[in-house]
């Protein structure tokens, strides 16, 4: 912020373009940001400052991100949720072969050798479904963590746009 030829200069709070602010304007008068439009509040504090002096579309935006901040905590609880489904199905697969190939105790020839390799192709089968599940949630959870951190922090962002401009 510099002072100079009366006026002295604040940001815009939405786009953060810097605005010139004539030194007659007063306390609680009202300027609009030349980039964008939106119209601020003038503080005179101890320094100036600019606050937003129509929070209604904040809130209403605020509002929205919350509804999506709650929806995506609820995707990302049910993503979490169905983990393991696809390791069950192979933990099944796993005690068929050892009950088939071990505890039952057949001597080995032809037909247990096929029966061996068959197992090891439903069970390498089931791996790879698995393994494809596992990622695709992995990402899925991944994406959902991303946006809700991404959510949150516009949250924030806006709350403190809010309790600075309802303090003035
Ligand atoms: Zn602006």
């Amino acid at each position: 912020m510099t002072s100079g030829a009366g006026a002295a200069r604040a940001r815009c709070v939405h786009c953060k373009v810097e605005i010139a602010v004539p030194d007659h304007y007063a306390h609680g008068d009202h300027i609009k940001c030349g980039g964008c439009g939106t119209k601020h509040k003038v503080v005179r504090g101890d320094r100036l400052r600019l606050v937003l002096a129509d929070v209604g579309p904040v809130r209403e935006a605020l509002a929205l991100n919350e509804q999506l901040t709650a929806r995506l905590e609820a995707e990302l609880a049910h993503a979490r949720g169905s983990f393991g489904v696809g390791a069950n199905g192979f933990g099944i697969a796993l005690r068929y072969a050892l009950y088939q190939v071990g505890l039952r105790g057949q001597p080995i020839g032809a037909a247990l050798v096929t029966e061996i390799v068959a197992v090891a192709v439903i069970s390498g089968l089931a791996l790879e479904l698995a393994n494809w599940a596992f990622l695709a949630k992995r990402q899925r959870i991944t994406v959902l963590t991303r946006e809700l951190e991404e959510a949150r922090g516009e949250a924030s962002r806006m709350r403190t746009i809010l309790r600075e401009a309802t303090r003035v």
